[in-house]
């Protein structure tokens, strides 16, 4: 495990102890890392604290317990259940912290860099599915003990809020998070004084500083430039998350990217592969390259040398999404970086660029895919439609051939899984099946579950239903976030999904659904084209070929069909005893299909297998 900044987290959860009654000090240790949010009643150990105020303070435990009064901690103090069940967890913690690498202690780790991150919705570092995939992976890989490392950057105003006024008008806002009161520490060098790295943007240094925020054994890093030290200006680089400003947002891509090998530089860190998650952090290479060179390597080698280190995994299907620049962008926010590879500006944009032609923009997706050794998509279905939208970049292949594959997503089951699901299948799968999530036969007794017990347990998670709210037909959900995405997995009965093909690279919020309980109703895109099988739930054809109205009429007339003729009487159809039989046998086929395929253990077996190749 990486020892850097370790001590700083426990200086700080020790700060944080020391303002608590003695009791809760394990409390205050536990807040320090995001493992509690995916242990079994991990969240209720802080939310027994102070129900009323952990639900208004996001759910940050470091929120909760500084903020709460001293009468609500020594009332919460003196609760033995809670102290008990908080100790047992720090137990459980400790041993997990303990143990050996999967791969041998001293290797080097993968490095994950993502310009957002989904862990928990108390830290405001992601704003949809790119980073709620990225979480996942850091805690699978925490799960499995492999030496995984993630690099990011911390947004101060990371959330863009959305509330809807009386008139229907959306309201768009952003609050100012604090560090401070995050499960972060700055890390700190052996003077004491925080590590920092430069990286000269616009022709001048912007000096960034370094936070850890741990996820069970994987720590993450992320990357700040919020210091007094810096320009004004700067300052805000790295304020918002996928900000609207080009200019600010390639500086942010740069700063990932160059800053974040320096940054694990710094750290004494050498990766041995660094997994691109999409194109924004597409520079990391290149700074591989250039720090190569630096050594006397001469250009070739050093490009070749960093390939040999880049893996990359795109998430868009439209030519639209993939970001580019102008050159003359590119110039002033980069200024002499590609002097400093011996390379002229044209030969440093053909890097960026499909067909090297002076007029062609700079592409981070272009750049990703010529600076890495393997590239995949994230479904079978968006894996050819990238090998389409990229063989311009291979022109001598057929398509066929276009060394583009894929790993479809999937999603990490302790997070997603609601909590009376997971007592169900503990109970009627085999001990410690959750490892085991990616085999099919660990999910084959869900077959025997009796079906009046998968019927009381789904009452008891969709007791959510009663709230008078749902009698209207339609809700609009202000301010999406991580635990709304739980509730409404965890609650709903047929999970809708309509995009047009193929907009959706790959799709995770059905799978999610799917594990617990749920059925998916969704187009023949991403990740439904091939989890479909007939049985376990029900698909739109959503043919691509036609023109888009036409497409969206046929789609419609599909959905509501299937709605009518097939979902509302398997729904509605009950036996005698109440139990809806056809539709407890979808739920299970789903269930068994699903479960194994799409969970985020097959996925990293996939990346482990296929694309990281760690030798
Ligand atoms: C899972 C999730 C997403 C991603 O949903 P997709 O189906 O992959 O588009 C986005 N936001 C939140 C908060 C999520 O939990």
């Amino acid at each position: 495990m990486i020892q850097t900044g370790q001590q700083d987290l426990l200086r700080a959860a020790d700060d944080l102890a020391a303002r608590l009654p003695a009791r809760l000090a394990v409390s205050a240790r536990l807040a320090y890392n995001y493992r509690w949010s995916w242990m079994s009643g991990g969240p209720d150990v802080f939310r027994d604290v102070d129900p009323y105020r952990w639900s208004m303070r996001r759910e940050n435990p470091i929120r909760l317990l500084v903020d709460s009064p001293d009468d609500a901690l020594i009332e919460a103090a003196k609760d033995r259940s809670l102290v008990a069940r908080a100790e047992a967890m720090e137990q459980t913690l400790k041993a997990e912290l303990a143990d050996p690498d999967a791969t041998g202690s001293n290797a080097r780790p993968i490095v994950f860099l993502c310009a957002e991150y989904g862990i928990h919705r108390s830290l405001p570092t992601y704003a949809g599915g790119l980073g709620v995939l990225a979480g996942d992976v850091l805690k699978e890989a925490s799960d499995r003990h492999l030496p995984m490392v993630g690099v990011g950057i911390l947004y101060r105003q990371g959330y863009f809020h959305q509330r809807v006024d009386t008139s229907g008008w959306q309201h768009e806002y952003w609050i100012e998070s604090d560090p401070d009161r995050l499960p972060a520490a700055l890390v700190t060098g052996p003077d004491g004084q925080p590590l920092t790295v430069m990286v000269n943007l616009w022709g001048r240094g912007v000096r960034l500083q370094i936070w850890r925020v741990d996820v069970g054994r994987v720590p993450l890093f992320l990357l700040d430039a919020q210091r007094s030290d810096n320009d004004r200006m700067d300052r805000w680089i790295t304020a918002r998350l996928y900000i609207g400003d080009r200019k600010i947002r390639l500086a942010q891509y740069a700063l990932l990217g160059i800053g974040g090998i320096r940054a694990l530089r710094a750290m004494g860190i050498d990766p041995a592969v660094v997994h691109l998650n999409e194109g924004h952090a597409a520079l990391a290479p290149v700074e591989l390259a250039r720090e190569a060179m630096v050594d006397g390597r001469s250009l070739e080698d050093a490009l070749q040398d960093a390939r040999g280190r880049t893996v990359f995994t795109t998430h868009t299907p439209i030519p639209a999404g993939n970001e580019s620049y102008v050159p003359e962008e590119v110039s002033r926010v980069l200024g002499g970086y590609p002097m400093e590879l011996g390379l002229s500006e044209g030969e440093f944009f053909d890097l960026g660029r499909q067909r090297p032609e002076p007029d062609e923009q700079f592409g981070v997706t272009v750049l990703g895919i010529r600076m890495s050794r393997q590239v995949n998509g994230v479904s079978r279905r968006h894996g050819e439609v990238t090998r389409a939208l990229w063989h311009g970049l291979f022109p001598d292949r057929p398509v066929e051939a276009v060394p583009i594959g894929y790993v479809t997503n999937g999603v990490h089951v302790p997070t997603w899984m609601a909590p009376p699901m997971r007592a169900l299948l503990d109970q009627h799968l085999p001990p410690g099946w959750i490892e085991r999530a990616a085999d099919p036969a660990t999910w084959e007794p869900v077959q025997d579950i009796p079906d009046e017990e998968a019927k009381r347990v789904l009452q008891a998670v969709f007791s959510l239903k009663l709230d008078p709210h749902v009698a209207e037909r339609i809700a609009f959900l202000e301010d999406y976030d991580m635990g709304m995405a739980a509730r409404l997995v965890w609650g709903c009965d047929v999970w809708v999904n309509v995009p047009r093909p193929p907009l959706e690279a790959s799709g995770t919020s059905g799978m999610k659904s799917a594990l617990n309980g749920g059925l998916n109703l969704s187009v023949m895109d991403g990740w439904w084209e091939e989890a479909f099988d007939g049985q376990n739930g029900w698909a739109i054809p959503g043919d691509s070929s036609l023109d888009v109205a036409t497409q969206d009429l046929q789609d419609a007339a599909a959905l509501y069909d299937l709605l009518e003729d097939e979902i509302c009487h398997d729904f509605y159809r009950r036996d005698e005893r109440g139990v809806p039989r056809a539709w407890v046998r979808r739920m299970k086929a789903s269930l068994r299909t699903i479960g194994p395929r799409y969970c985020a253990t097959r996925m990293l077996d996939e990346y482990l297998g296929r694309v990281y190749e760690l030798t």
